[in-house]
């Protein structure tokens, strides 16, 4: 079991260090920086994202990137470079989890994706996505004929799945827990909120917020209401967040305050209308946005196209929708 919130955690560790990179290099002039990250320091040669521009858009959603590389590439220096959740799971359990957890032989590894979404289907399959394979290759962990293998195998829409269990008399709310989560099943409340419009960004600046200020955000404050950046029922949703600096980065931004603008684009609208304008402005060097995220779905992937069909015929984000459903016969 390999739990997707731990790798949206990965994800998010990843893309909100790479935001406060971008950050101190493009707004303050930075070559290099230390953050502290759970208790570890980390220095940030900041020369790496000369050829990544502001604003950073998320890049966790298949569909959108794909997006951007059909229609603006122009604009895929301002993806991120984190791989998705999925694609971070399987590379890390075909690497750390074969050998250091499960004692496994990769090449025996077979990873199973379910997700709500059908172009996780096409992510899992972009040829580039064998970054296990490369790595054990090179580190000498498999022989170097090894044929290539994809860090995931399969996917599963969360909607197959349900079938797989009707046809398999399989009722999950039979199911119960056994034991304690372990290894790659515990994750934080951001991993949790990732399949939500607004949840991606919410647990980068929360990331961000805790890696600049040194301090966990407050539970409530007018600097910290990320209700702000919930995309449920608006196309686009837009927010400054006021972070408070640590002494070593006021000394380093010159700045006591980093004022964060960010902008989440629930679904991308008929013909692109939602997220036009915005990518038209990152491209054109014009965006107020220091982050954006794009989610295709309107709602996030709870609403994906490999979810089970809503059985009232509506969205499951229709906020008139009566909870809890009564599925019909
Ligand atoms: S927003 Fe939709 S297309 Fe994008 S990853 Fe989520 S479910 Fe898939």
């Amino acid at each position: 079991m390999f739990e997707n919130p731990f790798s949206a955690d990965q994800t998010i560790m990843e893309e909100g260090t790479e935001l406060v990179g971008r950050i101190a290099y493009w707004l303050f002039g930075l070559r290099e920086l230390e953050v502290e990250v759970w208790g570890k320091k980390i220095k940030l040669d900041l020369e790496h994202f000369k050829r990544k521009p502001l604003p950073q858009f998320t890049s966790c959603c298949p569909a959108w990137v794909r997006y951007v590389e059909l229609f603006y590439p122009k604009a895929i220096p301002l993806l991120s470079s984190c791989k998705s959740p999925q694609q971070m799971a399987g590379a890390t359990a075909k690497t750390y989890g074969a050998l250091k957890i499960w004692k496994h032989d990769p090449r025996k590894v077979y990873t199973v994706g379910i997700m709500p979404c059908t172009a996780k289907i096409f992510e899992a399959s972009r040829p580039e996505f064998c970054h296990a394979w490369k790595w054990l290759r090179e580190k000498g962990y498999i022989p170097k004929d090894t044929p290539k293998f994809p860090d995931i195998d399969a996917v599963l829409t969360t909607r197959d799945l349900a079938e797989l269990f009707r046809r398999l008399g399989i009722n999950p709310l039979e199911f119960h827990e056994v034991e304690e989560p372990k290894n790659f099943e515990w994750y934080s409340g951001g991993g949790t909120i990732f399949g939500t419009s607004g949840g991606v960004m919410e647990a980068a600046v929360r990331f961000a917020y805790s890696v600049l200020s040194g301090k966990e955000p407050p539970a409530e404050s007018s600097a910290w209401d990320f209700r702000q950046v919930r995309g449920y029922t608006h196309p686009l949703v837009k927010a400054t967040i006021l972070i408070p600096l640590k002494p070593e980065f006021r000394k380093e931004f010159g700045e006591d305050t980093l004022e964060l603008r960010v902008c989440v684009v629930n679904g991308l609208g008929t013909d692109g209308s939602h997220i036009k304008p915005v990518i038209d402005d990152a491209i054109a060097g014009r965006s107020r946005f220091h982050f954006i995220e794009v989610m295709a779905c309107p709602g996030g992937c709870l609403n994906g196209g490999g979810q089970p069909v809503n059985p009232m015929g509506t969205s499951w984000i229709d906020p008139l929708l009566p909870l809890p459903l009564k599925v019909p016969p």
